[in-house]
């Protein structure tokens, strides 16, 4: 079961309400299953970079466990999120708008929705 800081998840909201209707990137980094961090990478959008390239950025670390980007519309992963999702990182979260915590959504590899608790 994974977990996210709640000040990291408003760190994500907060960016992708600064970025909209531009889309924000980053990677997570986690300890033990919960998220606590997340790394812009500056000049990253999802859509405008195929995965390659967001991977030649990526930083040698080992607890980066996966990503984050916003959506200008609903959190529902396009074709090339699902195949970045099955070729990098064990859980990925897309924050959809209006950008609340009902509209972040987190998926496994597979592409499946799966639950992601907020801790303090
Ligand atoms: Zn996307």
């Amino acid at each position: 079961m994974w977990k996210i800081k709640r000040v990291t998840l408003e760190f994500i909201l907060q960016a992708a309400r600064n970025n909209y209707p531009l889309e924000f990137a980053g990677l997570l980094r986690a300890r033990d299953n919960v998220i606590t961090e997340v790394l812009i990478i500056p000049g990253t959008r999802w859509h405008e970079h195929s995965a390659s390239l967001l991977m030649n950025m990526v930083p040698l670390d080992p607890d980066i466990v996966g990503s984050v980007h916003s959506h200008p519309g609903p959190a529902l992963p396009s074709k090339a999120d699902l195949e970045f999702f099955s070729k990098f990182g064990k859980i990925h979260l897309i924050a959809g708008y209006p950008y609340t915590p009902e509209t972040l959504r987190a998926f496994l590899p597979s592409g499946k929705q799966t639950n992601i608790d907020v801790v303090d």
